[in-house]
């Protein structure tokens, strides 16, 4: 058994659980996905904002497994589209959505507009529950680029074949992990709670696992 304190991150999303287990494990935790909790329950993403469905995920799992959870709410914003798909990006082309059936309904609607005004955000919230389901930390930021009109690079997950980051002139699916993990909205979001984080491991408030 581990002796070092034990984070859950309340994501089923294999890809953003590595993107956010990466991002954490400077801080010394024992770091376990959903996936290594069977026990986890499926919490319902019902909020109107990433703040709202991020303390779902987190409290709602916390206070079920007895843990400390972190979860995080994120997606894309999309200037032309009036801040859409929004907390609606990873069902944004219905129930059955795919990142490729989503992608591609992002395009449809992008079709007319031409590269200047597509303009986009991938924003992250993100919130750490005590295992009672207080919420002790939280985070929010954002990471600007625009959606190109053809997919490039087969890194990440989601719409990073057709992000490009402004300050790179390439997609998140060309940059790969090492760019992402230091200029992404979930690696800027996550650098923002740490210090908070390393503040309650110190005071001793976690449980070992
Ligand atoms: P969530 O699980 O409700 O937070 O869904 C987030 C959705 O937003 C994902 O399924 C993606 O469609 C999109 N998204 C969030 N972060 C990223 C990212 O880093 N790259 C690509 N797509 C992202």
């Amino acid at each position: 058994m581990s002796l070092r304190p034990l984070l859950v991150l309340g994501t089923g999303n294999r890809k953003k659980g590595m993107e956010l287990a990466d991002l954490f494990q400077p801080v010394g935790l024992e770091v376990r996905t959903l996936a290594d909790c069977p026990q986890a329950i499926q919490v319902a993403e019902t909020g109107d904002t990433f703040a709202a469905n991020a303390a779902l995920k987190a409290v709602e799992q916390a206070r079920h497994l007895g843990r400390w959870v972190l979860a995080e709410d994120s997606g894309l914003m999309v200037d032309a589209l009036g801040g859409a798909p929004g907390v609606w990006s990873a069902r944004f082309s219905g129930p059955e959505a795919t990142d490729e059936t989503n992608n591609r309904l992002l395009l449809e609607r992008l079709r007319d507009i031409p590269l200047d005004q597509r303009t986009a955000r991938y924003v992250c919230h993100m919130t750490l529950s005590d295992p009672s389901g207080v919420i002790r930390a939280e985070s929010e930021d954002y990471c600007r680029g625009r959606i190109l009109h053809t997919q490039h690079g087969a890194h990440g997950f989601g719409y990073d074949p057709l992000f490009e980051v402004v300050e790179y002139h390439k997609t998140f699916g060309q940059l790969g992990p090492v760019v992402k993990t230091i200029l992404s909205h979930r690696a800027r979001a996550a650098r923002n709670l740490l210090p908070a984080l390393v503040e309650l491991v110190d005071a001793g408030e976690w449980e070992a696992a």
